[in-house]
């Protein structure tokens, strides 16, 4: 299969004729092709974004809002197609890609219309002014998302940015083009103005950087690495583009001595390797407080050797495989590193799997004890399936921990007092703390990171204010 770009509400072929082998994680085999496009089917498509912001934007809050249910309708009559592409084109489990890529995609559109629609200009009284305040569109938005969660990002921008008034173009990942490539079928099938949503094929040198830079592009919204990230920021910050960067994580869960075990040890486990670890979120750092350290560490190792790694397709399958050679190479390699960091690899290696899946990017989870809290290995992010567990005695210690790495994106903390978890969590430097839970999202609350795991936070009212400019006309009584 061959995709298209979709540009000014038609699906087309790209400039240049350059194109990517779409490989299936699970087996290697390649199964679709991805454009590379160029800066010209980038300017085609911020031209047709251009031109359609105009009537797009003069709509009504309530007429949006009814286009965003449309969407979602029409995603959600595609529920399990959504699944079934997201687990081939990623490599993870069905009821995974079923449970929150193709459940979440639908709800960001419903989500996101129930918060247009109530969503108010603000009045500010004087006694001798009202000030009116009003939610205008930006314009052109850019919308790059990155392969670990591909339409459930996607949507997570396309839906408030719409809402709010602007057209944008949209640059999925080059790895994981598919889901995007329905939700453009979606919006044509349902009739959404043409221009309005926009669709780039490309990697990151070419479509991706074209687009950030592109002097008609007024915001961008990118969710992805680090370093990318800080190339974004570099090529958008002299045209004064609004922008907001989704970042990198090493996150840490702190397993407190008078947590609930059972529960502590699923839930730890499942933060650590959701998706085969390949989630912003995901806690690779598990501190353990002493007086629970060597109950827990052999509870937690039991629970990650009981994972069914396999066929993602298989509804019993837990792990599925990494995302690319590339990425499991890398992967390896801070394994490797681990070794030399003088960290004993306590459970791990390589599945044993049956044809089709023996070229897939498989590694087992993987534990590691013993590394110092300094180490490469437990403070860069590694983002897949690799935990390392750390002990600690006082609470100041584990905040310590917590803190010493450059990324701020999220954590939990698991404990039977709930003080005690509020004092910790209140004392980590990210943007998000669970208590006792993890990756337990409301759409309303904020999502985001301090330090290097980013900058601006999305959510509720807080992707409304991103994507849209907060414009106050102040009027003097007579
Ligand atoms: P990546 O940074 O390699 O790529 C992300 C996107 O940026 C892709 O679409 C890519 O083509 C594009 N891109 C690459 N170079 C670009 C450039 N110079 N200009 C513009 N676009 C460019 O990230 P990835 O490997 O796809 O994703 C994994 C990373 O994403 C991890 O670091 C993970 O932590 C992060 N992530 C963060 C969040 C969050 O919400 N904070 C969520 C998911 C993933």
């Amino acid at each position: 299969m061959d995709l298209m770009n979709y540009i000014g509400g038609k699906f087309e072929g790209h400039s240049g004729g350059k194109w990517l082998d779409v490989k299936e994680p699970a087996t290697g085999n390649v199964f679709a092709r991805v454009p590379l496009s160029n800066s010209t089917d980038v300017d085609s498509a911020v031209r047709a974004a251009r031109e359609a912001q105009p009537e797009w934007g003069g709509l009504g809050s309530n007429e949006r809002a009814r286009w965003l249910d449309s969407i979602a309708d029409g995603l959600e009559s595609r529920y399990e197609e959504i699944a079934s592409l997201e687990s081939r084109d990623t490599g993870k489990p069905i009821s995974l890609a079923r449970a929150v890529d193709a459940y979440r995609s639908v709800a960001n559109f419903r989500f996101f219309a129930g918060e247009i629609r109530s969503h108010e200009e603000e009045v500010f009284e004087m006694s001798d002014a009202t000030n009116f305040v009003s939610y205008r569109p930006v314009g052109v938005g850019a919308l790059i998302t990155p392969w670990n969660l591909p339409l459930y990002l996607l949507s997570w921008k396309v839906a408030p940015a719409i809402g709010m008034g602007n057209t944008v173009v949209c640059k999925p990942s080059e790895l994981t083009p598919m889901t995007a490539n329905l939700l453009m079928e979606v919006i044509d099938e349902v009739g959404l103005p043409e221009g309005v949503v926009n669709l780039v094929h490309g990697d990151g040198l070419g479509a991706g950087s074209s687009l950030v830079s592109h002097g008609d592009v007024d915001l961008v919204s990118f969710t992805g690495g680090t370093s990318t990230g800080s190339e974004v920021a570099k090529a958008a910050a002299p045209q004064f583009k609004k922008i907001s960067l989704e970042l990198g994580g090493k996150n840490s869960s702190i397993v407190l001595d008078d947590c609930e075990i059972d529960s502590t040890v699923k839930g730890v486990v499942r933060s650590g390797f959701l998706n085969q670890g390949q989630v912003c979120l995901c806690g690779s750092r598990v501190l353990v407080q002493d007086g629970i350290y060597d109950e827990f560490v052999e509870r937690f190792i039991e629970e990650v050797e009981s994972m069914k790694i396999g066929d993602p397709s298989d509804e019993e399958t837990d792990l599925g495989a990494l995302i690319s050679a590339e990425h499991l190479t890398k992967v390896e390699g801070y394994i490797e590193l681990a070794k030399e960091e003088g960290g004993t690899i306590v459970t791990g290696g390589y599945p044993c799997l049956p044809e089709p899946l023996a070229n897939g990017n498989w590694i087992a989870p993987t534990v590691i004890t013993g590394l110092s809290v300094d180490s490469r290995c437990s403070t860069e992010e590694i983002f897949g399936p690799v935990v390392s567990v750390h002990r600690f005695s006082e609470d100041s210690e584990a905040i310590g921990i917590a803190n010493n790495t450059r990324y701020g994106l999220a954590g939990s903390v698991w404990t039977g007092d709930i003080e005690r978890g509020r004092r910790i969590a209140d004392s980590i430097h990210t943007g998000m703390v669970w208590v006792n839970t993890w990756l337990h999202r409301d759409l309303r609350a904020p999502f985001g990171g301090v330090k290097d795991s980013g900058v601006g936070r999305e959510g509720g009212k807080w992707s409304l204010g991103f994507f849209s400019e907060a414009t106050n006309v102040c009027v003097k009584h007579d």
